[in-house]
């Protein structure tokens, strides 16, 4: 068994034994199992797989950390982390509008940062992803 937790500021958000868990990170997509070997990696915007007990949970997460320990235990510290089926998908997607907007209007006086809000971007459609491939397979 995994020991797997997420942890974000608004606290550990996840925390179960699991048989296997597929994570996006830096360098691609990753799947640990137990005795994987230790490793620190980027979290990027996207889907996190949690089997356990042939049930699969599928969560969104966007940027942060993930580090593997000696004994199978798995932490990602994210900003933040949502469950599918807890995902305001209009939410998200007006969150998505908005931060596409302000980017086309880059060039006016508007002064925000590019890569802030290519991350927010990221962020959106990450959720957006993850909560409709739930609907579409529940
Ligand atoms: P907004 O949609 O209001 O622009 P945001 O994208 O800036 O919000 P974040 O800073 O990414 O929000 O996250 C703030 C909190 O709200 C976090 O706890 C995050 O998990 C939650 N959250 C953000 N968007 C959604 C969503 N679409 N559905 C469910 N929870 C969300």
């Amino acid at each position: 068994m995994i020991t797997f937790k997420i942890v974000t500021p608004d606290g550990v958000t996840y925390e179960d034994n699991i048989e296997k868990v597929t994570i996006p990170t830096g360098a691609g997509q990753i799947t640990v199992l137990e005795n994987h070997a230790p490793l620190v990696s980027t979290l990027v915007p996207g889907e996190v797989l949690v089997h356990k007990d042939g049930q699969v949970v599928a969560l969104a997460i966007s940027t942060g950390i993930l580090e593997i320990r000696p004994d199978s235990e798995v932490y990602l510290l994210a900003d933040t982390s949502e469950r599918a089926e807890h995902i305001d998908i209009e939410r998200a997607e007006a969150a998505r509008a908005r931060a596409e907007e302000m980017m086309k209007r880059q060039d006016s006086d508007l002064n925000i940062d590019f890569a802030r809000l290519q991350a927010m971007i990221e962020r959106e459609t990450a959720r957006i992803g993850v909560a409709k491939r739930y609907r579409n397979v529940k």
